[in-house]
């Protein structure tokens, strides 16, 4: 039987290489997206001619309404869920912290961390009432470590809790056969940078990474699928950095 996985913001980037994957590893997928329908049918197109059965489905994870009627469709189409990758994320324009608006902060966080912690819960929740496990890799960044300083420290402080969380949560459901782990992935090339306002952003840092090199959006999605796998049954509350040495 093909598990079924949710990559909330599967529609571009490390999700969306993360579906295609999965489609090819076996999985069934829900693909989420925001706003990029194109984008998430795209993947969903190709993840089917991987063999894949998919659901395609529109959710800001910003917004709990959201997020429960996706969980709906899930249990209409699927009536499971095996494995979560939280993925959805978005970073902002460069900013020194005396430029922060209560309003940039609030959309950084209830996007990168209250969206993606109660995706977690109701995937757990799923988990839990199924009885035989399950997996979930959150994406966190470097910038966790790193803080970001002149950059985006709300993004950074964002991420710090997607590391902390991860911990949390996999301790809460270990016995429960639910292993819950994180990637940092460090410089990678997607849109995201350019949604930030700098699209050479990547490249243009590419020099302080000791491998010199920004790393794909497929070499995330490499990592993520060990995560998920039964090659990582031992590996819980584990953070791995995908970032060239950074
Ligand atoms: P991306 O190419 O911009 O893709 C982001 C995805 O998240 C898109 O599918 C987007 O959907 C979705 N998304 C954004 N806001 C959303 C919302 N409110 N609700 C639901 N989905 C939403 O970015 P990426 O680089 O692949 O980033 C993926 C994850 O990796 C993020 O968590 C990011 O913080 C993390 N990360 C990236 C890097 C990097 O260098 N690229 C480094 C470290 C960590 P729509 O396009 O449909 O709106």
């Amino acid at each position: 039987m093909r598990k079924v996985m949710l990559v909330t913001g599967a529609s571009a980037g490390i999700g969306a290489a993360t579906a295609r994957l999965a489609a090819t590893r076996g999985y069934d997928v829900v693909v989420t997206y925001n706003s990029d329908r194109a984008g998430a049918e795209a993947v969903a197109a190709d993840a089917k001619a991987a063999g894949a059965r998919v659901l395609t489905c529109q959710a800001d994870v910003a917004d709990p309404d959201q997020i429960a009627a996706l969980f709906a469709q899930i249990d209409a189409e699927f009536g499971r869920l095996d494995a979560l990758v939280n993925n959805a994320g978005v970073v902002d324009a460069t900013a020194r912290v005396t430029d922060l608006t209560h309003a940039r902060l609030r959309r950084m966080f209830d996007i990168n961390v209250i969206g993606a912690i109660l995706v977690a819960k109701e995937s757990v929740s799923r988990m839990l009432a199924q009885g035989d496990g399950g997996a979930i890799v959150n994406i966190s960044s470097a910038a966790a470590r790193l803080g970001s300083g002149n950059q985006y420290v709300d993004y950074a402080a964002s991420k710090a809790a997607i590391d902390t969380f991860t911990k949390g949560l996999s301790d809460e459901v270990a016995a429960d056969n639910i292993r819950v782990n994180a990637i940092r992935p460090g410089l990678i090339e997607t849109d995201i940078h350019a949604k930030g306002g700098e699209p050479g952003r990547a490249e243009r840092l590419a020099h302080m990474v000791p491998m010199k090199r920004t790393g794909s959006a497929a070499e995330v999605a490499d990592a993520v699928l060990y995560l998920l796998s039964d090659q990582a049954s031992y590996v819980t509350g584990s953070v791995l950095d995908v970032s060239g040495g950074r």
